[in-house]
């Protein structure tokens, strides 16, 4: 007995850990810089971590009441119908729950080259062919309606990442707005804003209305800081109504995810220091990297290092961890999320040492 033929599946790797790189390394977790996976370097909000020490005595019940709460909460920030909220666990959840809902056995679906790689996972997951689209490297990743056309011919789902992770490049409304009208009745365009919050552009939020081929997700994993609780959700189009009630894995997020997340939207200074330092950030290692970086809407900054494996081998015993990119098909780069005042200063000092050590190998 062994489980259906898994091998078209490739398994997911997710940035390093931090207590796994300080258990290697021989040294204490505190001692390590984590700048790989795009978390909020100033923590969760405060009022979100109260939540979750209040709400832990009650999670022997199911978060019934607080999954509406939520619901409600999201559905009114972003003034949309409760229906048209899809909560799941993280941002990734509502890509599975976007292939269960739109996904039949067969399905193409196209998305960006370099991806965020949990696209193609989940579609596979739910029986959906891939194709890809590609954006130039020459033109900085620039996504444009057209780059994306190109390669589309009747797909089920269109995957456009705004800011894009790991580029750092955007789509203006204006394009996703003429790539919907573009694609086919049948074609969603799915736009990922799960840094939403780091950019100054509009969300695709303004494309809902009126319209029933464009979805967006978003996520508190990054700029609310709850990588950890996995809660994120994806706003739909009014007019797929109960969709959600069919598809969706009974109280999609836990009691403690939902309070805290509760908590976390409410939390406006917690949000504003962090993309004000992200911003900050940004700015400061595209401005001291001694190497070429690119525009960014995220919390991090693509760079051409040159050997990107080396440079974040040597950056990592040097206690800075970053994201290598070749798994994004960018050998020669690395992904730096933006940390503190402190430590962004310190990982750009050693990225740039070890650049040098590495030029004179
Ligand atoms: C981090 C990320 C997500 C979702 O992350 P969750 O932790 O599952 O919310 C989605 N898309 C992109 C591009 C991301 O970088």
């Amino acid at each position: 007995m062994q489980p259906r033929d898994l091998s078209a599946h490739t398994p997911y790797r997710a940035g390093e850990g931090i207590e796994e790189v300080a258990r290697d390394l021989g040294v204490a977790p505190d001692e390590l810089i984590k700048l790989s996976s795009n978390e909020n370097p100033l923590g969760p909000s405060p009022a979100a971590v109260e939540a979750i020490h209040d709400a832990a005595e009650a999670v022997n019940t199911y978060p019934k009441a607080v999954h509406t709460d939520l619901t409600a909460a999201i559905a009114a920030k972003w003034d949309v119908e409760p229906a048209q909220v899809w909560l799941s666990p993280g941002g990734d959840g509502f890509l599975d729950y976007l292939g269960r809902a739109m996904l039949a056995p067969g399905d193409r679906v196209l998305v960006p080259d370099p991806a965020f790689s949990y696209y193609e996972m989940s579609a596979r997951y739910h029986g959906g062919v891939v194709d890809r689209y590609s954006l130039d490297r020459d033109n900085d990743f620039e996504q444009t309606a057209e780059a994306v056309l190109s390669d589309y011919d009747g797909h089920r789902i269109v995957y456009v990442t705004s800011p894009h992770n790991p580029t750092g490049s955007e789509m203006s409304l204006a394009a996703m707005e003429r790539l919907a009208d573009a694609t086919d009745e049948e074609t969603v365009v799915m736009v990922d804003e799960a840094y939403g919050e780091f950019t100054t552009n509009p969300s695709a939020r303004r494309l809902l209305d009126g319209r029933d081929d464009i979805c967006v997700l978003r996520t508190l994993s990054k700029s609310r800081g709850l990588a950890g609780l996995r809660v994120g959700y994806g706003l739909v189009p009014e007019g797929w109504a109960d969709a959600y009630d069919r598809i969706n894995t009974p109280f999609a997020v836990n009691k403690l995810a939902c309070r805290a997340g509760l908590a976390a939207l409410d939390d406006d200074a917690h949000l504003e220091q962090t993309v004000e330092t992200a911003r900050w950030a940004r700015e400061y290692m595209q401005d001291n990297l001694d190497a070429h970086t690119w525009e960014s809407g995220g919390n991090y900054v693509l760079a051409a290092v040159g050997d990107g494996e080396a440079v974040a081998d040597a950056a990592r015993r040097a206690g800075i961890i970053i994201r290598d990119c070749a798994s994004f098909g960018l050998p020669d780069c690395v992904r730096v999320t933006c940390g503190t005042r402190e430590t962004t200063p310190q990982a750009v000092e050693t990225i740039n040492e070890v650049l040098v050590e590495l030029e004179a190998a």
